[in-house]
């Protein structure tokens, strides 16, 4: 393989630019033409598609967002859309695809693959939604802007005495809050995963509060329900003043963490490989820190699961 073609498909999440740069650093390694498509499958379709060299992806590795810009593309869904996909990649002599997003980008890059492209799913998405993989790019970073955040929140929460409900990402995964809720000491972490423990969350509170517990974080994932919804019912359950903060898409930005960074680099670089070697219909990603690959079709119809023994812990630890 010759020429390959990249791009950042659906949410865009940090990290992203480190894996675009890997890839593009990789392939011309391995004296390959690299090809950036901008603004997703959308892009595809409508030939936004440059030569990328080595200077391209230059002080990128620290930045948020996607150089290639990201979009969401309903006309690649139809098979019309797909064909003038491979059109454009055929016209432009692209052998082989690198597609760098979520489930639905994963979907799309399938699409190709059923149709004899090759092409490789990277994962990239601060959700950690997807299975075959322990951590998916960006995920850390958003975590870590969750942290800072949520601190903050903690100092007015004690101030005045305060029950605070932070609404956090991650589409039907509850990745984010659990982390989020262990690493912030939260006392109560709602996620999708688990049942909906209202009453628990209530008893807690109001012992705490009986206690003498000055203030309350409860962290709630966006899969379970508004925030401002359970905030009100803790207020109406409770008595105890309650204000609700949605950190909302600051969560989808900010310079990646170190981790991100060498996670995006590892799967950019193992992305070419794979399309070297003659792979397609592959997923790369990280389990116990070896990188490893399954086919797309098998991943994009799994969930991924929450540690359930952290979920056990965070409780453990919130009595
Ligand atoms: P993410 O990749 O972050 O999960 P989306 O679910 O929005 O984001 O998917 C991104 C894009 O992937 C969609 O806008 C569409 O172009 C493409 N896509 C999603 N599902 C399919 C599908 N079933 N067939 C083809 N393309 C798809």
């Amino acid at each position: 393989m010759k020429k390959i073609g990249v791009l950042t498909s659906g949410g865009d999440a940090p990290g992203m630019n480190a894996a675009i740069r890997a890839v593009v650093r990789k392939a011309i390694f391995h004296s390959m033409d690299v090809y950036g498509i901008k603004y997703g499958f959308q892009g595809l379709i409508d030939g936004h598609i440059e030569k990328l060299e080595i200077g391209s992806v230059g002080d990128i590795i620290q930045r948020g967002g996607t150089k290639l810009y990201s979009a969401r593309c309903e006309a690649f869904k139809t098979d019309e859309g797909q064909e003038k996909a491979l059109k454009q990649l055929e016209k432009f002599g692209i052998e082989g695809l690198v597609v760098i997003g979520g489930d639905g980008s994963f979907r799309g890059a399938q699409k190709l693959t059923e149709k004899g492209y090759p092409c490789i799913g990277v994962p990239g998405t601060i959700d950690n939604d997807i299975a075959g993989t322990d951590f998916t790019i960006g995920f850390d970073t958003a975590l870590n802007t969750i942290i800072e955040a949520i601190d903050k929140i903690r100092d007015t929460a004690t101030s005045h005495e305060r029950t605070y409900v932070i609404e956090v990402m991650g589409r039907n995964a509850g990745d984010l809050a659990l982390w989020a809720g262990l690493a912030d000491g939260a006392e109560s972490i709602l996620i999708p995963e688990a049942p909906d423990e209202f009453d628990m969350v209530i008893d807690r509170l109001k012992r705490g509060h009986a206690r003498g517990k000055k203030h309350s974080i409860i962290i709630l994932a966006e899969g379970v329900g508004s925030g401002i919804d359970y905030g009100n019912r803790i207020q109406e359950a409770t008595n105890l003043e309650t204000r609700v903060t949605v950190l909302g898409h600051i969560q989808r930005g900010g310079s990646p963490t170190a981790s991100d960074r060498v996670l995006a680099s590892r799967l950019g670089s193992k992305a070419v490989d794979l399309l070297r070697i003659g792979h397609s219909g592959k997923m790369v990603g990280i389990q116990k820190n070896q990188l490893v690959e399954h086919d797309i079709m098998e991943i994009v119809g799994q969930k991924h699961d929450i540690n359930q023994d952290m979920y056990k812990l965070a409780n453990e630890l919130s009595i």
